[in-house]
């Protein structure tokens, strides 16, 4: 026998060499281990899996999940003895949902006042509740678009989903937003010698914006949202909001967070400001209801997301103070809805973003349908909440689709969202990491 060559456990017991019991117990320790492996498993089946890379119905649909990750997805997976099955019924499994622009440290009501009103340890904790209540609807990760007056308080919320101390989406953060004195967000509008504090953090210069990003990377922030435009204003069909940073600024910014692999979000809903964003080179153009046809080409060949936020308007036009403020949001959102279609019809990318937060969280699935009401298919809408979500916050290798090696994000809708894109606001099973969060 070479000195390399082991003999089989046949040849030793043949051999006389291995007493029975011990042979029996090298057998158990197999069989054991196996089925510690699948002791982890969970098989999920429905009576329809929704492929969004292709749109394709699978009928009935399952996933095999192992600890936090699918192992396979099909009509028929594999069912390892000690796999849990769920079965879902006459249910449709997707990807979790993903919303690109939230605000966790945002409650209905006090939006502005919040600032003033609410310390941070309070927000914070609330912020805690907006996380479990989004998780629970659905969203499986969301990037959350600035604590608006919070300073970095989130990193600590996204910290804390990441242990599993408390339930939440995964989640992108940016700790407060950045804008210029005097600017959208800054606390306009009282007593100066009280000094109110914007919400936001100021930068006045390209060299100010690198030091704010450096300091927001330090407190641990994903990415930077930066205020490109505002106050909005509407006549008639005349839509317009001043921009706040040069196109050179911007490209100051974009240039500091790519140097940590970070990237730039803007808040800008008009032209100049638009398109000098898109130039720049940011991931996303949120509320983006202005977009020039030379905007939209850039944005379409660079693979800069515009993120519609049609919910909050929708919300704010139904909750407004006076029947004056209610028509202005109406008049916005007329707007933006048909510049919405010639961005669809330019090819725009598009991301799912309802900046929820001024409206009760958990209830954003209502982008979808709005989405789907202002001229997008229900697969383009799905896609752009689940693919292209994952792309802009840079999980495209983890989440954002129901694949082999992909995080276990799964959730399951009644019916099928394909034919009534509303059943995304009926989600009653959600997964996370594979861990199931609702049933
Ligand atoms: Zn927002």
């Amino acid at each position: 026998m070479h000195a390399d060559e082991r003999p089989s456990i046949a040849t030793l017991v043949r051999r006389g060499l291995f007493a029975l019991p011990l042979l029996v117990a090298l057998f158990a320790s197999a069989a054991a281990s196996a089925e510690a492996d699948n002791a982890g498993a969970v098989v999920l089946h429905a009576a329809r899996l929704l492929d969004v890379d292709t749109g394709k119905i699978l009928s009935p649909g399952e996933v095999l999940v192992r600890g936090e990750r699918i192992v396979a997805v099909g009509v028929q997976v594999d069912h390892p003895v000690a796999a849990r099955i769920i079965d879902l019924g006459d249910r449709t499994l997707l990807p979790g949902l993903i919303d690109a622009h939230v605000h966790l440290f945002l409650h209905p009501g006090a939006e502005d006042s919040q600032t003033f009103n609410e310390s941070v340890p309070e927000r914070t904790i609330r912020a805690t509740l907006a996380a479990r209540d989004d998780l629970m609807a659905g969203f499986t990760a969301e990037r959350d678009m600035g604590t608006e007056g919070a300073g970095s308080a989130d990193t600590a919320v996204r910290d804390a989903i990441n242990h599993g101390w408390i339930s939440g989406p995964r989640l992108r953060i940016c700790g407060n937003a950045i804008d210029i004195l005097g600017g959208h967000e800054d606390a306009i509008g009282f007593n100066p010698d009280q000094h109110a504090l914007s919400n936001a953090t100021y930068a006045n210069s390209s060299a100010d914006l690198v030091a704010v990003i450096r300091s927001q990377v330090k407190q641990g922030a994903d990415f930077a949202k930066i205020y490109e435009t505002g106050k909005d204003r509407i006549a008639g069909d005349d839509f317009s909001s001043p921009y706040q940073f040069s196109e050179d600024e911007l490209r100051a910014a974009v240039q500091e967070a790519a140097r940590s692999g970070r990237r730039i979000a803007v808040h800008a809903t008009a032209e100049p400001g638009t398109g000098m964003a898109a130039r720049a080179g940011v991931a996303s153009i949120d509320h983006a209801y202005q977009l020039n046809a030379g905007t939209m080409a850039v944005m379409r060949e660079h693979g800069i997301f515009a993120v519609p936020t049609f919910t909050v308007l929708e919300y704010f036009a139904a909750h407004a103070a006076t029947p004056e403020a209610a028509a202005r949001y109406r008049a916005i959102q007329a707007y933006h809805i048909g510049q919405f279609k010639l961005q669809l019809a330019a090819h725009v990318p598009i991301a799912v973003g309802s900046d929820v937060g001024p409206f009760p969280h958990g209830t954003q699935a209502r982008e979808f349908a709005l989405l789907v009401q202002n001229g997008m298919t229900p697969l383009a809408a799905i896609q752009a909440g689940t693919l292209h979500g994952a792309t802009l916050l840079g999980w495209d290798k983890d989440i954002g689709r129901l694949a082999e090696n992909y995080y276990a994000d799964i959730v399951a809708v009644p019916g099928n969202p394909l034919h009534d894109i509303s059943a995304l606001q009926r989600i009653d099973f959600v997964m996370k990491n594979g861990m199931v969060y609702r049933q």
